[in-house]
């Protein structure tokens, strides 16, 4: 039997009906992009309000899809955390109110957790024990994963995530938003080692990451020491590139380097990445390369499920075969999350 789950973290509103077996039978993802484009950057009030009138139109469309009733679901999972204040709490209360509706038990999700859980759902066979490495708009973290809900926290970015510096670079290059996959597709184009850019704590034994520094190093290379306003350069398209790419390298560096030294510590031979940054195809292709040299063994999210999506919710039959159901009185929580 099907459950229903939901997603509203940030600026997708997402459902998706899955069956026990882990089928996706319906979904429907409903993105905001066009309306934080002109901001450059989610703006948490008009993301609420467009959750607001998108939610039940998204999950009426995944259960028409699926083509089942709302009898036939077995329980409602919602991520309700973490993420931005008024995003979550549309999809906690669109969960709860339909639960108590129609007479369903209520899960909650980790969001994070489930952008990992992204990686087994691509996967036949078991991918834990394993270091899982979260690249996302508002995390960029690394987890010693022993199941899909047993995760200990290695370390995170104390400053800006990862995805978060490819939007702010974009924003400076006067790129489309989200800046990610533009940096990305201009990066194909530049030299990687166009400019020596930070690669901050790279040598350093933690699994923490800061990538502000680098963030600030790319402004240099835009305007010289001092100028602020981008809007008013002109810069050339070959120079662009090459800022993109000497950016993308560095960042991918850093990753590459601190799973690397991950998987060396807790002896261990698979490697699993979740999270938008994971679509990121250099980022592909530098671990798929760490991979072969250093014998372990990788699984990267499909790219349609490293950005934000109601699928990874299928973390939640893992939830359920626990007996691990909600209370209906579960609050959201707000923020990112470091340590988690
Ligand atoms: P979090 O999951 O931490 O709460 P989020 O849900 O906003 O944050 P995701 O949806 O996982 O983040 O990822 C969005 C981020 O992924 C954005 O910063 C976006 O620029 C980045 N991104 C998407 N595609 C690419 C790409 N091809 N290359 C680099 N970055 C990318
Ligand atoms: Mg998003
Ligand atoms: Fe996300």
């Amino acid at each position: 039997l099907p459950i229903l789950t939901i997603e509203s973290t940030c600026d997708e509103t997402a459902a998706a009906v899955i069956s026990d077996d882990g089928a996706v039978m319906g979904q429907c993802i409903a993105t905001q992009e066009a309306l934080h484009e002109q901001f450059r950057g989610v703006v948490p009030e008009v993301a609420a309000r467009a959750h607001l009138e998108r939610i039940l139109p998204v999950i009426d469309t995944a259960i028409r899809q699926a083509n089942v009733s709302p009898d036939d679901l077995t329980a409602i999972a919602v991520a309700d955390r973490p993420g931005l204040a008024g995003s979550l709490l549309v999809g906690v209360v669109a969960a709860k109110t339909l639960a108590i509706a129609w007479q369903k038990p209520l899960v909650s999700l980790n969001h994070l957790h489930a952008h990992l859980y992204a990686c087994q759902l691509s996967s036949e066979a078991s991918v834990y024990p394993c270091v899982g490495l979260i690249v996302s708009g508002g995390h960029t973290s690394l987890y010693y994963c022993t199941s899909p809900l047993d995760l200990e926290y290695l370390g995170g970015t104390i400053d800006d995530a990862a995805g978060e510096a490819f939007d702010k670079v974009g924003a400076m290059l006067s790129l489309g938003f989200p800046g990610g996959p533009e940096v990305s597709k201009l990066a194909a184009k530049g030299k990687r080692d166009a400019y020596a850019f930070p690669r901050s704590m790279i040598h350093e034994k933690h699994f923490d990451f800061s990538f502000s520094g680098l963030k600030t190093a790319v402004r240099y290379a835009i305007t010289g020491p001092g100028q602020q306003d981008f809007a008013k350069l002109e810069i050339d398209d070959q120079v662009k590139a090459d800022v993109c790419a000497s950016f993308e390298t560095a960042v991918v560096d850093v990753l590459v380097r601190k799973s690397r030294r991950a998987l060396k510590q807790y002896k261990c031979k698979q490697l699993i990445i979740g999270g938008g940054v994971a679509a990121n195809g250099y980022l592909r292709q530098q671990f798929a390369a760490a991979a072969t040299q250093d014998h372990f063994a990788l699984t990267i999210a499909p790219p349609d499920l490293c950005t934000d999506n109601a699928v990874m919710g299928a973390i939640a039959l893992e939830k359920i075969r626990r007996g691990d159901f909600a209370s209906f009185d579960i609050d959201i929580t707000p923020g990112l999350q470091r340590g988690f």
